[in-house]
Formats: C-alpha cells, structure tokens, sequence
C-alpha cells in the first residue's frame, strides 16, 4: 500500500486499510481507494472550516488589507502584518486594543478572528454582554452550555466591548474565571474603550481587577488606538 493510503486511512480510523492488510482483486483498486480517500479528505476540510467559521460567530467579515493606518495613525503596517502571521496564536499572546468609539478596534479583532479560522484555529468571537450572558445562563440553557464547552476549546477568544456596559459583582466574577481558564491555553482579544487604570472601577473590585490584569497582560501586546472616529469621519447623509 502507498503511504498516503495508509496515512489517509488512520486519519480515518480505518483499521484494516492503515495496517495495510488490505487486499483487493481488483487492478487498479489502489488508486481507486486513493482517490475515494482524497476525496474524503477535502470534504472532511471544507466540512470543518465550514464548522469553524460557523462557532466563531464574527458578526461581519473584515480584513487586515482594509485596514487604513492612514486613517489610524497609531498602528503600522508592520504591527498589522505581526498581527496576521499569527505566530502570536501559537505562542498565546493575548492583544488589548484601547481606544475610543470608531477607531477600528473591532475591525482589527474581526480581522485576526476571520485569519485564524481560515488558518485552522478554533475561535470564539463574542462582545462582553453577550459574553456574560452566555456565562450566566449555562446552567440552564443548552445553547449556552454548548458555547461554553467551544469556548474552553478555542485557541482564540475575542471578547468586544469590554467597559461600555456595566458589569455587576456575578459578571466580573464570571469574566475572571474564564480569563483564568484560558490563560496560556488560548489567546484572548479585547477591545475596550477603557485603559487598565478604569478596570477597577468597571469590574466593581480593585483586587479582582489587579487579579485579571495579572493573568491578562502577562504575555499580551496593548495597542492604543486614538484620534477621531472612523464614523465620523465618513459620516453618510440620506439628504
Ligand atoms: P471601534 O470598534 O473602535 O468602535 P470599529 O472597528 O467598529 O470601531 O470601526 C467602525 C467602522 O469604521 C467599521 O466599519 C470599520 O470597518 C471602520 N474603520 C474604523 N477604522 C478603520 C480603519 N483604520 N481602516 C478602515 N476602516 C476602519
Ligand atoms: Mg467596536
């Protein structure tokens, strides 16, 4: 037998076909089976990006190559094409990103987030307030205890929105669990309008904030963004 043969097969637990015991009076029946095999594994491909995108939940697609550092001056072209290699990823950085309404902190995520499930990683994309109400109803909702259970197997966790909404004693109790979960097993991404020195307050609890911030940052990149926002800029009239 091939050696792609026997390597598709216990790719597919076939047992018999990888232990190469297989014998057929058919000629030509090893490229016949190469091919059915092939075959399988494209599909068993598509099927999985396919399964990905989907449990990734990016609301809207955006790109790295739309990305205008014109318009925002406080990132680089070499901090966005650090960002899409992704080697980050595999290391489990996790990625800060600061800044006021509209200046392209959700776009980056969903950037990264659309990048890392074409490149094969398990992502999760969620703003905080659904976040938390995912959280908060596991126990009895079996959609979100599914989510849960994808998010403890995520290699990237993008959480957005982090300090526009209040966030009560439960909640930050919640958020500080799942950051503790995932430190150095996932990267985390967060998009906040709020710098560090606000998420005492935010999170209701100096200590737990010092706590969060500790597992955060320890291996994280912070990146401010600044100056007018995006809409704003490229405000549309009807009239
Ligand atoms: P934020 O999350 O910081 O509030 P968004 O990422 O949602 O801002 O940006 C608002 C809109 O402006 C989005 O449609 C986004 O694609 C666009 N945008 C913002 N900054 C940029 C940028 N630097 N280059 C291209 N598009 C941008
Ligand atoms: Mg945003």
């Amino acid at each position: 037998m091939k050696a792609e043969v026997i390597s598709l097969a216990k790719q597919f637990h076939l047992s018999v076909l990888s232990g190469g015991k297989f014998a057929s009076r058919y000629d030509n029946s090893e490229e016949c089976i190469l091919e059915v095999l092939r075959a399988e594994a494209v599909a068993r491909e598509k099927k999985a990006i396919a399964d990905r995108t989907k449990q990734a939940r990016l609301p809207t697609f955006k790109s790295f190559k739309e990305f205008d550092t014109d318009f925002q001056k406080s990132i680089t072209q070499q901090q966005l094409s650090t960002l899409e290699s992704l080697e980050w990823v595999e290391q489990a950085f996790n990625l800060v990103l600061i800044g006021p309404p509209g200046t392209g902190k959700t776009h980056l995520a969903l950037a990264v987030g659309n990048k890392a499930v074409e490149a094969g990683y398990k992502v999760f994309f969620a703003t905080m307030d659904s976040l938390m109400h995912i959280l908060k109803t596991q126990e009895i909702s079996v959609k979100s205890a599914a989510r849960v259970r994808w998010i403890n197997k995520c290699d990237l966790v993008i959480v957005d929105e982090v300090g526009y909404l209040p966030v009560s004693k439960t909640e930050a109790n919640l958020f500080f669990s799942l950051i503790s979960q995932l430190y150095e097993t996932a990267s985390v991404v967060i998009t906040s309008n709020k710098g560090f020195s606000g998420w005492a307050e935010l999170l209701g609890d100096a200590v737990l904030a010092t706590a969060l911030l500790d597992r955060l940052t320890h291996k994280c990149q912070v990146l401010t963004f600044e100056g007018e926002g995006w809409r704003i800029a490229h405000r549309k009239n009807i009239f």
